[in-house]
């Protein structure tokens, strides 16, 4: 029997980070409350509207993932009761995972204590760097020690599975202040690291700014793309060689520290996401492999009023096959095509061709059953996953 994910958007920040495209902002801190309980309410109107959208919800949940925007600023009040309606719909897993993302300087008393009260025992804090002039070129209210104290902070109330994230490419950042965050990183000693590559687009305000010109965020003192790169590399190796082991493009972690939520998307696990621009995907009625994926909105009014799910896709046969593929190749243990031909039968094959094509390019490795990403297809994931793509669409 499937078990579920719960996804929680929170979308609200103390201020918007030049480089951040998420949907979040800067909201009164009044809408908060008016927000849990939209979010509530969506919790209480779950079942319905998945059967509408006839796809199975499954009742026991083993993975919570609060996101954001920065989850940090829920209201401790407010959480307890969102909690309770939570526990009204779903059974929580004993064992459940229950991550919440953190802004580092925002954990006060009160808060730690509500998180333990309510379960959480994972905890995802946003560092990026721990060069305290680059973090605060990009909007971070932090510093790399206010970071070092949260870590300790949360160990000491017993929370030891602790994520850092880290962006490379950020402004004024070189390789040399890149190797200082990783050195900080692995002084601290977390079991879990994400890092991501700054990612250029016109949803940022930074990102914008690289595409049409301008000073204000910056935008000349981005690293170019080779660098950005190189930095990628080195931490892949710095973290690796640390026993911290790539699971992920984008996640490392030590054995048994992995993120379980996370893991759910890449392996295609049902999840149901709440708030704002919040996604989810449910196994079909149907049966077979087919999903149904929705979305709400990404407009703050329009989801405290209660717009219902958006965009509802079926997803098909072959478009689960597609996904099986580009997300099974995102994680280091890649796909095993033995397992894929037992669920999808002969539809699998039309892959062959370029699989062994880009085995031979380098791009692909085999390790007994399984296929992976090479190094060098990690590095250059978006032509990999373009070619899969062609296929698909002959
Ligand atoms: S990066 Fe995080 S904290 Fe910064 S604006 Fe985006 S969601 Fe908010």
């Amino acid at each position: 029997m499937d078990r579920l994910g719960l996804y929680i958007s929170f979308p609200f920040c103390r201020s918007k980070c030049s480089y951040c495209n998420f949907a979040s902002g800067v909201y009164a801190p009044s809408r908060m409350r008016q927000y849990v309980d939209r979010l509530c309410e969506e919790v209480a109107e779950a079942a319905e509207h998945a059967e509408f959208l006839q796809s199975n919800l499954p009742q026991q949940v083993d993975t919570v993932y609060f996101g954001g925007g920065t989850p940090s600023l829920i209201a401790p009040d407010d959480l307890e009761r969102f909690f309770a309606a939570i526990h009204d719909k779903f059974t929580l897993t004993a064992d459940a995972e229950i991550t919440m993302e953190c802004a580092p300087g925002q954990l006060t008393d009160d808060l730690l204590a509500v998180w333990l009260r309510l379960g959480v025992n994972r905890v995802s804090l946003g560092v990026q760097s721990f060069i305290d002039s680059e973090a605060a070129a990009v909007g971070r209210l932090h510093t790399s020690e206010i970071c070092r104290t949260e870590i300790t902070r949360l160990r000491d109330a017993g929370i030891r599975n602790i994520n850092v994230d880290l962006i490379a490419g950020l402004p004024h950042q070189t390789m040399d202040s890149w190797q200082q965050s990783l050195d900080a990183l692995l002084q601290t000693d977390v079991p879990h690291a994400s890092v991501y590559m700054f990612e250029v687009d016109e949803d940022s305000r930074l990102g914008l700014e690289i595409l049409q010109g301008g000073k204000r965020y910056r935008a000349a003192d981005v690293p170019d793309d080779e660098s950005v790169t190189a930095m990628y590399a080195v931490a892949c190796e710095r973290l690796n060689t640390a026993g911290i082991h790539q699971y992920e493009i984008s996640n490392f972690a030590r054995r048994g520290s992995q993120s379980l939520h996370n893991l759910r998307y890449w392996l295609r696990r049902p999840y149901l996401g709440m708030g704002l621009d919040a996604h989810s995907m449910l196994a079909s009625k149907n049966g077979g492999n087919e999903a149904m994926r929705f979305a709400n909105t990404d407009n703050l009014d329009l989801y405290c009023d209660g717009e219902p799910y958006l965009r509802p896709e079926r997803i098909s046969e072959l478009q689960a096959l597609e996904e099986t593929f580009f997300l099974g190749l995102r994680q280091n243990a890649g796909i095993q095509p033995k397992q894929i031909a037992a669920q999808f039968g002969t539809a699998a094959e039309v892959y062959n061709d370029t699989l062994r094509e880009l085995v031979a390019e380098g791009f692909l490795q085999i390790d007994g059953d399984s296929i992976m990403l090479s190094h060098k297809g990690r590095l250059l994931s978006n032509e990999v996953f373009g070619r899969l793509m062609e296929c698909s669409a002959v």
